[in-house]
């Protein structure tokens, strides 16, 4: 039976970008869709330019986001390994194939050489490429190389004539001269693949049936197709995806906002609003709806409906959405999501108990309109957990009022919430809203001063339920502050 198998094959060379991601999820969704297999390859085999601590970034991206690979690191899988660099015995084995069949030759030519030929190429202003001096050599001059003992790099012998064509599902038929391209290496002197050697072999053997990946690809694919034929082998089909654009159509850089998907997560937005963001950056369903369920994004996804003009990445479309599914989120969810946010500023204890945790459930409604990131949360909900509120004294005397008469509207508000029983917001305001009349004051007066009293802000949740979650004692000990900071 045909299983659609595909792959995510990042280079351990830093953390994920939000378009490597997008390449992610894109395959994921494609192998999810069609009851496929998603393969996690590691492709480490530029050993120069390996990062410390990105591969654990990218499973941990991945593993944020639920994209679940089914084979890879950690699973394991029919095909292991998974990781190139424990594979090069395979690709040897194929370029010595190669070899011996006359597709692909040892090239002994040093760096200085190479250089020197560069440098002749660019005054002369000739194309760069390899002059394919090693291809001619005969059998004597390369045993000369070698009982000279250089270790050669593997070329591939480029078919001199005829054109190679191969059909892109997003693009259509791609056709590329075959006398343009040059003899690229396949094989490295220390043993090491190039990409292009690789990524053939192992999307072959590990029976890869579709390749989705960037755009930035396609002038690389019909270097792949030569390599499939060469070894007689049938090639995956390929899709690229959409490039991925700043709303200024520039390319897509920090400056749009894009940044790693570690910082995505660290600035508080839910992997659920990045997944249907990302979807949206190439796909449409009916080039209207905005919001989809992961469960949607499963049973929609397909290629057809994946473009081929830009995608615009926005990041306020991005906030926006990440908005919109912190308010979907039940209260209790979204408190435990907000915890770590507000335990890294210093406003919750490492250890959260029982009480804490239903407190700060209770604040989550009073706030849930007002943020669009959970990094937004520390800012918005600071004076629900201070000792202490630091504010300007004088933003307790309300326009119109002078500072006396704020002393005597803040006790009378006081000595009203102190005889009141209860702390229930519907009681409070019974109880608050008819004294305005009597101490002859607005009621925007009163509530004013008794807003920046309990909280030291002018604007926050509505105030009665706001006290409530607070705390009548904790807002009567406040406003006994307030009253002993009013200037003189
Ligand atoms: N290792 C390549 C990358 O990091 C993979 C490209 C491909 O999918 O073929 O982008």
């Amino acid at each position: 039976m045909y299983t659609v198998r595909v792959r995510f094959a990042p280079s351990p060379t830093g953390t994920p970008h939000i378009g490597n991601i997008r390449t992610a999820l894109f395959n994921w969704l494609f192998a999810r869709h069609h009851g496929g297999k998603f393969v996690l390859r590691i492709e480490d085999t530029d050993r120069e330019r390996l990062v410390p601590g990105s591969l654990e970034a990218i499973m941990d991206g991945l593993r944020w986001l639920g994209l679940d690979w089914d084979e890879g690191p950690e699973m394991g899988g029919p095909y292991e390994p998974y990781f190139q660099s424990q594979r090069l015995s395979t690709y040897q084995a194929y370029a010595e194939q190669l070899v011996a069949e006359g597709k692909a030759y040892p090239c002994y030519c040093s760096k200085e050489r190479l250089e020197a030929m560069r440098e002749e190429q660019k005054q002369r202003g000739e194309p760069a490429g390899y002059d394919r001096r090693c291809r001619y050599l005969t059998p004597r001059e390369r045993s000369e190389f070698e009982a000279q003992g250089v270790t050669p790099v593997v070329r591939f012998a480029i078919p001199l004539e005829g054109e190679t064509t191969y059909h892109d599902l997003m693009h259509g038929d791609v056709t590329i001269q075959n006398r343009i391209l040059d003899d690229f290496v396949m094989l490295k002197s220390d043993g090491y693949p190039t990409y292009h050697f690789s990524v053939v072999v192992d999307d072959r053997l590990m029976a890869i049936t579709h390749v989705l990946r960037a755009d930035e690809w396609i002038p690389s694919t019909p270097r792949h197709v030569m390599l499939y034929q060469a070894l007689g082998w049938q090639p995956p089909q390929f899709a690229h995806l959409p490039i991925i654009l700043g709303p200024d159509r520039t390319k897509l850089s920090k400056r749009h906002g894009a940044t790693s998907i570690t910082a995505y997560e660290e600035d508080g937005y839910l992997p659920e609003a990045i997944v249907n963001f990302l979807a949206l950056l190439g796909w449409s369903y009916d080039g209207v709806t905005e919001i989809f369920s992961r469960g949607e994004l499963v049973a929609r996804f397909d290629l057809d409906r994946v473009g081929t003009t830009p995608a615009i990445f926005a990041r306020e479309k991005l906030d926006w959405m990440n908005g919109y599914y912190i308010r979907q989120l039940p209260a209790v969810d979204l408190a435990a999501r907000l915890l770590p946010f507000l335990q890294k500023a210093g406003l919750l204890p490492a250890d959260v108990g029982p009480d804490l945790t239903a407190y700060v459930e209770a604040i989550v409604p009073l706030i849930r309109e007002r943020i669009n990131l959970l990094s937004e949360a520390p800012q918005a909900t600071e004076y629900f957990f201070r000792e202490e509120l630091r504010y300007e004294p004088g933003l307790l005397v309300q326009k119109g009022l002078t500072p006396e008469k704020t002393r005597t509207i803040l006790l009378a508000a006081r000595n009203a919430i102190a005889a009141q029983g209860s702390c229930e917001a519907a009681r409070l305001e019974e109880t608050l809203r008819p004294l305005a009349v009597e101490l002859e004051v607005k009621t925007g007066q009163l509530f004013g001063a008794i807003r920046v009293a309990v909280t030291g802000r002018t604007a926050t949740p509505p105030l009665f339920e706001t006290i409530a979650v607070l705390g009548c004692q904790k807002a009567l000990a406040r406003i006994d502050e307030a009253i002993a900071a009013l200037p003189g």
